[in-house]
């Protein structure tokens, strides 16, 4: 393996609800190693640390390059100053936990810490679509719904550093009660998890659809929706369109408060491309009328989101 000297190396994990993903690549995002373990939901603080060490050591090893900095991103809300996990609503044991602090030890290098959705709304903007834009939206559409801000060329980052997230705009008063506890939130309307359980509650549905009485319930997702979209399937259709209004009110919202030149759209629902993008820009555009600007909604490139924490660490 060819090691630059002059160049520095990052050592990067996405924490998220179903996978550590470890990455180690030059700062420029030329990927050396990368490697990846499931997560439980109960491994707790200790197995988290042991997972970081070992993945970190065999791409240390494998590579023969020992890096500058590690980045962690995280699924949760995080106090990236402190270096804490304020709370981990994917992965049980770890809310309040100095994760930087104890992967210092581990390591003994500078390491820094993002949420996910921040950090992937960086990598639009260090390494993706969002490269030569000043304004524009990152949101993820995956299990939950997050995003990032960027207006006038900075990072928003508010108050407590927990700007963005988009997730839990209430757009229905009322609605269905979301992971935060309130009611109605995007993400509890629109969410991978929302459709599938609202598949799944449809027992009229359940029964009538040729497309969803051919899956167990227990094994429907957002994916089935468009599964069936695409088979034609009429309830599968009408699911969609229900979730593309939802959607677009949000994000109509978002584009009143920050005029955006465009839209990233990433996360799971994003490999759905046209199918989900092309309704969704003609719903926005509907919503919009007299407040109307051509606002772009453009799909983010998976890889984008791969390089989130050197796209941190590169940013800051
Ligand atoms: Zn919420």
């Amino acid at each position: 393996m060819e090691v630059n000297k002059d160049t520095e190396y990052i050592l990067g994990f996405d924490i998220g609800g179903t996978k550590i993903s470890g990455i180690l690549s030059d700062i420029e995002g030329n990927v050396k190693s990368s490697s990846r373990r499931l997560t439980v939901k109960h491994m707790g603080k200790d197995r988290v640390l042991k997972d970081i060490e070992e993945i970190g050591n065999s791409m240390i090893n494998e590579t023969g390059i020992y890096p500058q900095k590690v980045s962690i991103v995280f699924a949760g809300l995080v106090d990236s100053d402190l270096g804490r996990i304020i709370s981990s609503p994917n992965l049980f044991g770890l809310s309040d936990f100095n994760i930087v602090r104890d992967v210092k030890k581990i390591f003994s290098l500078e390491t820094i810490l993002e949420n996910d959705a921040t950090a992937a709304a960086i990598s639009e903007k260090v390494f993706g679509k969002g490269k030569n834009m000043d304004n524009f939206i990152y949101i993820s559409l995956s299990t939950g719904i997050g995003g990032g801000i960027f207006a006038n060329g900075k990072l928003v980052r508010g108050n407590n550093g927990l700007a963005g997230e988009i997730g839990h705009c209430i757009i229905l008063p009322d609605g269905p009660v979301c992971g935060c506890g309130r009611r109605g939130c995007i993400e509890a309307l629109a969410g991978g998890k929302a459709i599938a359980r609202k598949i799944m509650e449809n027992r009229t549905m359940l029964r009538e659809s040729q497309f969803f009485s051919s899956i167990p319930p227990g094994k429907i997702t957002a994916k089935h929706m468009f599964e069936g979209v695409k088979k034609g399937d009429m309830y599968a259709q009408l699911i969609l369109e229900e979730t593309i209004f939802y959607l677009s009110t949000a994000i109509s919202n978002l584009i009143c408060s920050y005029d955006p030149e465009a839209i990233i759209i990433g996360g799971g629902m994003s490999l759905a491309g046209n199918l989900l993008l092309t309704p969704l820009k003609q719903s926005i555009d509907e919503s919009l009328k007299g407040m109307y600007r051509d606002v772009k909604i453009i799909k983010s490139d998976p890889d984008t989101g791969r390089l989130a924490p050197v796209a941190v660490s590169k940013f800051k």
